[in-house]
């Protein structure tokens, strides 16, 4: 769905939109499991430049590879978003774009409108958390045979982990 600054101009625009599994490009860091739903509304703000904010909600889940283990880690979004976004100025595309403290929120667009799909993206990108984890204690890989040890508990002796060791035991 693309917003076009001509049919803002008369009215916002109302979405009610559901993307299969694939539909929203998630870098290929993260992988869309199920639809995502996102309804709202686009409006083109009167006495701006033409600053358009994109208000709704969004539900949807997305994995990504668990930072400890690998296995698959789901997340569930399900959260309002509130965006806006400036055309791209002249000045802007050279350097670095500014912004005030308490505009972390804005975007940016070029040409004659906004994709709600990339709005949607960035919005999804934004919400996952840095580090995911397929569950809150996952015990991990272990360093030292690459067994995960959630599933099965290797032998290597916990001592081992620590790298100070290793200068020791040269040494004997
Ligand atoms: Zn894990
Ligand atoms: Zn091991």
């Amino acid at each position: 769905m693309f917003f076009t600054l001509t049919e803002l101009e008369h009215h916002p625009i109302q979405f009610d939109v559901r993307y299969k599994p694939g539909e929203i490009d998630l870098t290929e860091d993260y992988r869309q499991i199920g639809e995502v739903h996102a309804e709202g509304k686009a409006t083109l703000l009167r006495n701006t430049l033409g600053e358009i904010r994109v208000q709704g909600h969004l539900n949807g889940n997305v994995e990504a590879d668990c930072d400890r283990c690998l296995e698959p880690a789901a997340y569930a979004i399900d959260a309002p978003f509130d965006l806006f976004y400036r055309p791209v100025s002249k000045t802007e595309t050279h350097g670095e774009v500014h912004l005030e403290e308490g505009e972390v929120d804005i975007g940016f667009y070029e040409g004659d409108g906004l994709s709600l799909e990339e709005t949607l993206r960035e919005f999804i990108l934004l919400s996952i958390p840095m580090q995911l984890l397929c569950k809150p204690d996952c015990a991990g890989l272990c360093p030292h045979c690459g067994a995960n040890r959630n599933t099965q508990p290797c032998g290597c002796s916990v001592k081992l982990e620590d790298p100070r060791w290793d200068a020791l035991k040269k040494l004997i």
